[in-house]
């Protein structure tokens, strides 16, 4: 680190836990963060922030009116702006020393597989079970850490799949896909603007930890926050040993 890294990054280098080593493994990490909405802002913003050293970040949405309530990536004069150009603006103002790579891109198995090899850690900030359940497979099969967000009306879930790790769940263990799954999206049902500050940031938090190599990932835990009462508790879960995504993983 040269003395303007040290300057900038010292309120973590002070930290006994995170220290010198943790904040240059964070510069040296690669993270992909899928969704450039609610949750992609303020985890890209604090990932920036902190000093990832490369952010790929995928998005096909253009800035809308309606988006700003809670994308707070986005400003008023962007609207019409891919939400991935308008997101790198955002970081690179934040932190200029980060690389951002914006990639404007509908995902399928193929091109996720892509993506996913490419990186140390991807979040998953998007907005729909298909996509999950997409990115899940991706990671599963790269055995890359995933850290997966969501929120809706009140109420927001975080959780982090170590898929390095041999007992370690994977998204499918915890949420078995099903066609009958009714999908609840901000568009129609609504959202608390900073409930997705709160989602958003503890996938950060989660993803300095994981690259950093310090604390205790929520890995076999789903943390859930209600907003309305702000309540958040933990639930333990485990590996599901018939997930179809994830039983034979060890082979
Ligand atoms: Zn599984």
């Amino acid at each position: 680190m040269n003395d303007e890294q040290l300057l900038r990054y010292a309120r973590h280098i002070l930290l006994n836990e995170f220290g010198i080593e943790a904040q240059e493994s964070i510069l040296a990490s690669h993270v992909l963060i899928i969704g450039a909405g609610g949750l992609g802002s303020p985890a890209l913003a604090y990932l920036a922030a902190s000093g990832v050293g490369r952010i790929t970040i995928i998005d096909d949405d253009q800035v809308e009116l309606s988006n700003l309530q809670r994308q707070i990536a986005h400003t008023t004069d962007r609207i019409g702006w891919d939400k991935v150009a308008s997101a790198q603006v955002m970081a690179n103002q934040l932190n200029p020393g980060v690389r951002v790579d914006p990639v404007v891109a509908r995902l399928d198995d193929t091109s996720l597989a892509h993506w996913v090899q490419q990186v140390d850690l991807v979040l998953d900030c998007c907005d729909n079970f298909a996509t999950r359940h997409a990115i899940n497979r991706a990671c599963v099969a790269a055995r890359k850490p995933l850290i997966s967000g969501a929120a809706i009306r009140f109420s927001g879930q975080i959780s982090t799949y170590d898929l390095r790790q041999e007992q370690a769940p994977c998204y499918h263990c915890l949420f078995p896909e099903a066609d009958d799954v009714e999908e609840l999206r901000c568009a129609t049902t609504g959202v608390l603007s900073p409930l997705l500050g709160m989602v958003g940031s503890a996938q950060a938090s989660e993803a300095l930890k994981v690259l950093g190599g310090f604390g205790e990932p929520l890995v076999g835990r789903l943390l859930s926050v209600d907003a309305l009462t702000m309540n958040w508790h933990t639930v333990r879960f485990g590996r599901d040993p018939d997930c179809p995504v994830c039983a034979n993983r060890c082979e």
